[in-house]
């Protein structure tokens, strides 16, 4: 399934005429596949130990094309750095530890119920949504 949706993202980048370098394959193929929501600087250790001259601005960017795309999901932080998760790119629940900032997907599907009774209630017409769930992850609960 990753590997399927390493090709599907590499053939949109070409359909909008982006270069596929390396550095870039090699960021989407990190990103398609993490589950840890990486941040842009935690992508650019990670793709430092196979490209190592790769530059922050590079992993900016091309975060910027799939963003544009629709192919990342980004999650803004006042208090942190920005997160991504480009495996699952539409809106989802997400746990977020407040102590090891660590975010996991919560695999429910809220979207559809809330967005019904909130359409309802406030006579919005929804375009985007948000699930943040904050709390200790089980194991700084266990260090604590
Ligand atoms: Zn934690
Ligand atoms: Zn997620």
């Amino acid at each position: 399934m990753s590997r399927e949706r390493v090709r599907a993202l590499k053939a949109r980048f070409r359909e909008q005429g982006y270069r596929l370098t390396p550095q870039r394959m090699a960021l989407i193929g990190l990103l398609s596949v993490s589950e840890r929501h990486p941040s842009a600087a935690g992508l650019h250790e990670e793709i430092k130990e196979q490209f190592p001259t790769t530059s922050l601005a590079t992993v900016y960017k091309t975060l910027a094309v799939l963003k544009q795309l629709g192919e990342v999901l980004e999650l803004e932080f006042s208090q942190q750095d920005n997160r991504y998760d480009g495996r699952k790119p539409y809106p989802h629940p997400h746990l977020i530890c407040t102590r090891c900032r660590k975010i996991v997907d919560a695999d429910v599907n809220l979207g559809q119920i809330v967005e019904a009774a909130v359409t309802d209630l406030a006579g919005y017409r929804i375009s985007s949504r948000r699930f943040d769930f904050y709390g200790l992850c089980p194991e700084c609960q266990s260090r604590a």
